[in-house]
């Protein structure tokens, strides 16, 4: 059994523990249920659901870019807003991969490659994607696929997780190396059946038009991306193989279709900006630089703010400040309706300060302002936090991270930040706490240890000090048995 992926579960369900225990002051071990059962149940699909993001979030293809999480997250939201489980939690997140892939993990977790993104040409082809995603999970198709499987044992659920991942996330099984001999033959039955695309072809389409999007885009992509298998000539897109999709579904989804009014949808400018930041993170700067520059020169394909936003990110990397300052004036108007012109907008203001009588007051009053005009966009608070803490602006800062972290508990960077203010506040106790939450979010279990310890040593605090010596015995007993089981 692989002991590294107990431990990696076994840290997952601690996360949650010590995040409650810090954040709801919760007492004790959350209840793991009865895990002998025949079905799975909907805690269980979210366990192996987190099981597998935290093997996703460790790997090097998992885009850590809070812009594009965050669009994906909120077009997410609108499809299941009408899903049949409105209530069911999910998470959306990139991985940075060009093959033309996307897949569903238990409990709600959505994965769509970068490929995948700048294949589609509008909005509506990749809430066709995402909608018959999210269908396969409130229908629970992979919970329906793995509940002949005995799952008498925590253990066993680790294995389904490994397997699932590596069927969905990588189908070549190129990860093979990380699963056993078991999981793999969990994994040949992990294929979605003609009946599971079918229900998932139905109600995506249902949702995709519910959601207001144009439903002709689901046909029309699928059939794109059948085209496209031919030209690669047995190079079948990784969504196919998981996926197979016949003529007959097509067929199927357009005979929809046409019973649908004709609804004719234009894509919001955060969708065009997400793929121009993609376009944009692909090329090194001078070749974004010329890309941009001929995309915008040419004046005919794709969205020309979405290019000149390309252009200035570009300008930004390459330190030509006062171009961007220029080629960004057009962009002006949309501060206060977009957030990522709104970021980059306050990226260029931090970046051009020598034209600034005071930039400090210029710079507190536009993140003031932004993350008011949109408190759910993570990058302006990041980039907000930073400039509190440049200005030494130390109690502000607290009071910031301290809200963020209460409405996003598992995001590590909020953690850095704190424990980078909690340093400059002179509170070692309370950085080194910080730090310990951001390390066990990154599945750092040993970094996490050493950093309680270190907080358990530096404070007297009644509340910090009982709650690290709970988390603290627990990290050591989970250090222990992963000690144990190398033996
Ligand atoms: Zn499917």
């Amino acid at each position: 059994m692989n002991t590294v992926i107990i431990l990696r579960m076994k840290i997952v369900l601690l996360i949650t523990l010590c995040l409650y225990a810090l954040l709801c002051h919760a007492e004790g071990l959350p209840d793991l249920g009865d895990i002998s059962q025949d079905a799975i149940s909907p805690q269980q699909e979210r366990q192996i659901g987190e099981q597998s993001m935290l093997q996703i979030r460790a790997d090097k293809s998992y885009l850590d870019d809070a812009e594009i999480a965050d669009y994906l997250n909120i077009l997410g939201a609108t499809l299941v807003s009408n899903s049949s489980e409105p209530g069911q939690a999910f998470e959306f997140f990139a991985i940075n991969n060009n093959a033309i892939n996307a897949f569903a993990l238990p409990g709600g977790y959505i994965g769509v490659n970068t490929g995948l993104i700048l294949t589609t040409q509008n909005e509506s082809e990749l809430a066709s994607v995402l909608s018959h995603e999210i269908s396969h999970v409130t229908q629970h198709h992979l919970a329906r696929m793995v509940s002949g499987q005995k799952v008498d044992s925590l253990a066993s659920l680790a294995i389904i997780a490994a397997a699932i991942l590596t069927a969905r996330s990588n189908p070549d099984a190129a990860m093979a190396g990380i699963i056993g001999v078991q999981a793999g033959g969990i994994q040949r039955q992990l294929n979605f059946t003609r009946v599971h695309e079918q229900e998932a072809d139905r109600i995506g389409l249902s949702n995709l038009q519910k959601s207001g999007f144009d439903a002709r885009a689901m046909p029309v992509f699928f059939e794109r991306m059948q085209n496209a298998t031919r030209l690669l000539e047995g190079n079948t897109p990784p969504y196919l193989r998981t996926h197979p999709l016949t003529s007959e579904r097509i067929a199927d989804m357009a005979n929809r279709v046409q019973q649908m009014p004709f609804h004719p949808v234009l894509s919001s400018l955060t969708y065009n900006l997400v793929r121009a930041k993609l376009q944009y993170m692909q090329k090194s700067p001078t070749e974004a630089i010329k890309y941009f520059n001929a995309a915008l020169g040419s004046q005919k394909h794709g969205n020309q703010l979405a290019q000149r936003y390309g252009l200035v990110l570009s300008l930004l990397r390459n330190n030509q400040i006062p171009r961007a300052v220029q080629e960004f004036s057009p962009l002006k108007k949309f501060v206060t309706n977009n957030p990522m012109i709104a970021a980059l907008s306050g990226q260029l203001l931090r970046a051009n300060i020598q034209t600034q009588k005071n930039p400090e007051q210029g710079a507190i009053e536009f993140y003031r302002s932004a993350t008011q005009n949109f408190p759910q966009h993570r990058t302006l608070v990041y980039d907000y936090a930073e400039v509190l803490l440049k200005y030494k602006r130390f109690q502000e800062a607290a009071t910031l991270l301290n809200q963020q972290v209460i409405a996003h508990p598992d995001d590590p960077h909020l953690y850095e930040l704190q424990a980078r203010n909690y340093a400059a506040l002179g509170k070692p106790q309370e950085e080194h706490h910080a730090l310990a939450y951001n390390y066990i979010l990154h599945g750092n279990l040993r970094g996490a240890i050493e950093q309680l310890e270190l907080a358990k040593h530096s404070g007297y605090d009644f509340h910090e000090l009982s709650t690290i010596e709970i988390e603290l015995k627990q990290f050591r007993e989970i250090a222990a048995a992963q000690e144990k089981n190398k033996h």
